[in-house]
């Protein structure tokens, strides 16, 4: 189910979660953004963290599952 977060939106390129207000993405820099998305990831140790590996995190920080 497509989920709406009132204070975060992803970034289109790398799915950052970025606060609303935010020109540009923290992570990567890119000015497209989805506020439609779901699955919260946190990283916390992007070095130790299979999930990290598996999507290609190298930041920590929040990220979306899926962008609609
Ligand atoms: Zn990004």
């Amino acid at each position: 189910m497509p989920s709406k977060s009132s204070s975060l939106k992803a970034c289109k390129v790398c799915k950052f979660l970025n606060p609303l207000k935010a020109v540009a993405c923290e992570n990567c820099g890119a000015q497209k953004f989805s506020e439609a998305w779901s699955g919260l990831i946190i990283i916390y140790d992007p070095d130790n963290s299979q999930i990290a590996r598996t999507l290609n995190i190298a930041k920590r920080g929040k990220y979306a599952l899926e962008l609609y």
